[in-house]
């Protein structure tokens, strides 16, 4: 169904010139396509950098450090003695001075041919200055005035894996930038782009065989014309989805405002601007025809929890039935906990399905879910996995998911008629990323904290003064404070971490006796509640845990937190470890252990939460350090990336990559007209054919 002027770009590698089956392996290594890569990835993969053979200096104005290319007559050769490791000389000179060319084991025949006594050579490479006189060891390149002319002014240099050259990769990308071009394969029709930008082949031939060094680089015009495209696709893809999505519904649903009037009666505060603001934009989604794609994004505490409900509430008092899915079964507990009291206020039905209800309970509740006699399930996957059907399902709400690709959200979407989705992430995603990964869904952002949160005093404490931070808690636990001490995340392997958490809970233990729990991803959800329960209700006092506390539990009474190694974790996993305490009145304390040495960016992100509490900064500060892969943990859940766009230098497109293809989208939704052919093609090109399909599918 790839439309054959992309031919040429979908051949395999092995279909140019020079590229057999054994320089195939290396290839398909190093372009990530080990089953066999194609001439496209070949032209994606871009310069790491460039070598600027441009500067023809004399040998006086050779520059140490610099590549010089400069032409010079051989006077002689002086080779390796025999039995010696010293290298092999050869003296040159010009008009304005002597220099010599050095090189390592080398062939005396070999030498004297490259560089006949009594003749002028160029010779280019790095200079270094050795005893005052000029000297290229191995020069990149040897040439006569022929092949001087032949030089590229500027070289691309190219990331490689073991068993390629950079002349391997520079003959194969010739070739490759050969077969695609004009002379070669019909010439794409171009989707049009950023303005003033090359077309795409032309901008692919100027990041290669660049003139200037401008050409090769990502924020030059070429690279970014490619950038676009890349972003455009992605957004283009969104887009369409989007479009689907949205259309496919389309039942208004109001509330009368009842239920929520009694939910917010029974709430000890007031919402916050930032929630009414989000909650109104959710009630208008909720009321217009077409179907909710919204994103509530909110810090850690920022009250995302009483938002959904309300939300719920508006679709429940239309008559309907809400979800909320959480991540982990703690979560759907914690959830439930909280809710409840407030649904019963209102009367509204609320159950709570897991993996765990099992047998008679589990189809107690999916009878009532499917009957209509419940307006509100809690739950995790289980949710929405093993075929529980719903009444009259019309909004289901994500909580703290924000590994979620477009495939996910469409299997979501179609659980339920008409069913409208509210994504709520665990800590704030950078605006980049939003785009980047949501661009097909609206936006709304709890920024303001509730009223009355204390600043969490965080420290950094190196691993060597374990024993004052064990003195400290003795003297905290007096004052009868609650302790979260977050063991660490010591390999891949949770057996490794559990050890871990195993040998620290013993070692407190023998400090402070039965105060101390465990909670671990290996015990069973029973021994889980336990922990947590015991530790809620006071019975322990320092919860020893591995990160199964991060996401979402609310101890208020928890006043500190201790987090060892923490310059193991990414500074979003602390930023919402750290979230664990200060949710209640006394000042919290949040204890960074680390290990030394300590590293300069683990530094870094240590030193970013010891200064800031706001999650969107630290989200920003994260993308920064490490990332956007990293950030999203998007090589695990299989969301593409991009191989040309890169965030920190083309971030400014992405906004105007997405408005274009959102107006695209409006005007030819099924990409029929003259130039959505054309941008089928470019979903093509970066992989992003699941649109296409989409498109085919009607
Ligand atoms: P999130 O899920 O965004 O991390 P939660 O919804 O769990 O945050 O809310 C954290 C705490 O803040 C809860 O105890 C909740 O009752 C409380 N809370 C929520 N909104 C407000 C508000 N407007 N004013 C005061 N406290 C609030
Ligand atoms: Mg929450």
């Amino acid at each position: 169904m790839r439309p054959d002027v992309l031919n040429a770009y979908f051949a395999a590698l092995t279909d140019l010139p020079g590229i057999g089956p054994k320089l195939a392996r290396p290839f398909g290594r190093l372009l990530g396509k080990p089953e066999g890569a194609r001439v496209l990835d070949l032209l994606l993969h871009l310069p790491s950098s460039t070598l600027d053979r441009r500067a023809r200096p004399t040998v006086a104005e050779l520059v140490p450090g610099e590549i010089g290319t400069v032409r010079v007559h051989i006077d002689r050769h002086q080779p390796t003695p025999p039995g010696s490791r010293a290298p092999y000389r050869v003296y040159a000179h010009d008009d304005t001075g002597d220099m010599v060319l050095v090189f390592f084991a080398a062939d005396r025949g070999r030498m004297e041919h490259m560089l006949p006594v009594g003749e002028d050579r160029w010779v280019s490479g790095t200079v270094q200055l050795y005893d005052g006189i000029p000297q290229i060891v191995h020069p990149d390149r040897v040439l006569d005035d022929a092949g001087l002319a032949r030089l590229p002014p500027v070289e691309p240099v190219y990331p490689l894996v073991e068993g390629l050259g950079q002349g391997h990769l520079r003959r194969a990308i010739a070739a490759a930038v050969q077969r695609t071009g004009a002379e070669h394969a019909p010439l794409l029709p171009d989707w049009g782009s950023l303005p003033g930008g090359p077309e795409f082949h032309a901008a692919l031939a100027k990041v290669h065989q660049p003139q200037d060094t401008a050409d090769a680089t990502p924020a030059g015009t070429a690279w970014r014309r490619l950038a676009y495209d890349e972003l455009l696709a992605g957004q283009l893809a969104l887009a369409l989805v989007r479009a689907r999505t949205v259309r496919k519904t389309g039942r208004p649903v109001v509330g009368t405002g009842a239920l929520a009037a009694k939910i917010l009666a029974a709430l000890p505060f007031a919402l916050t601007g930032s929630q009414e603001t989000a909650l109104a934009a959710i009630r208008a989604d909720l009321g217009s025809g077409n179907r909710m794609l919204r994103l509530l994004q909110g810090d850690v505490g920022s009250g995302k929890t009483v938002v959904a409900l309300l939300a719920a509430a508006t679709v429940i008092e239309a008559g309907h039935q809400a979800a909320i899915m959480a991540p982990t079964e703690i979560l759907a507990r914690q959830h439930l906990k909280t809710i409840s009291p407030l649904a019963e206020a209102a009367g509204i039905r609320v159950a709570l399905l897991t993996g765990r209800e099992k047998g008679k309970a589990r189809e107690a509740i999916r009878s009532a879910l499917a009957a209509g006699d419940v307006d509100l399930v809690i739950g995790t996957h289980a949710l929405f996995q093993e075929g529980v059907g719903f009444a009259d399902l019309a909004l289901a709400v994500v909580d703290e998911q924000h590994r979620f690709g477009v495939h996910q959200r469409l299997a979501l979407a179609s659980k339920g008629e008409a069913v409208d989705v509210l994504v709520m992430t665990a800590t704030p995603i950078p605006r980049t990323l939003v785009l980047t990964y949501f661009g097909d869904m609206d936006s709304s952002e709890l920024r303001e904290k509730p009223k009355g949160r204390k600043p969490i005093d965080t420290r950094m404490v190196a691993m060597d003064r374990l024993d004052e931070v064990i003195a400290r808690l003795g003297h905290a636990l007096t004052e009868g404070r609650r302790v979260y001490w977050i063991c660490p995340l010591v390999e891949e392997s949770e057996t490794s971490d559990l050890a871990a958490a195993e040998e620290r809970f013993a070692d407190l233990k023998q400090h402070f006796g039965d105060a101390v729990g465990l909670v671990h991803g290996k015990m069973k959800g029973t021994e889980k509640d336990a922990a947590m329960g015991a530790f809620a209700r006071g019975e322990t006092r320092i919860l020893v845990a591995t990160t199964v506390v991060e996401v979402g539990v609310d101890v208020p009474e928890a006043s500190i937190i201790v987090i060892e190694h923490a310059e193991r974790f990414g500074l979003a996993q602390l930023h919402q470890l750290r979230g664990r305490v200060g949710r209640g009145d006394v000042a919290s304390i949040c204890l960074l252990v680390y290990r030394r040495p300590l590293g300069e960016i683990a530094r870094a992100r240590l030193e970013a939460l010891r200064e800031s509490d706001d999650g969107f900064y630290l989200a920003e500060k994260d993308l920064e350090l490490r990332g956007e892969g990293d950030l999203l943990g998007t090589r695990q859940s299989g969301l593409p990336g991009f191989r040309v766009a890169r965030l920190e230098v083309h971030g400014d497109l992405l906004e105007r990559a997405r408005s274009e293809a959102r107006t695209l989208v409006a005007a030819d939704p099924n990409l029929e007209g003259e130039r959505g052919r054309a941008l089928r093609l470019l979903l093509h090109i970066f992989e992003r054919d699941v649109a296409v399909r989409l498109l085919d599918a009607g």
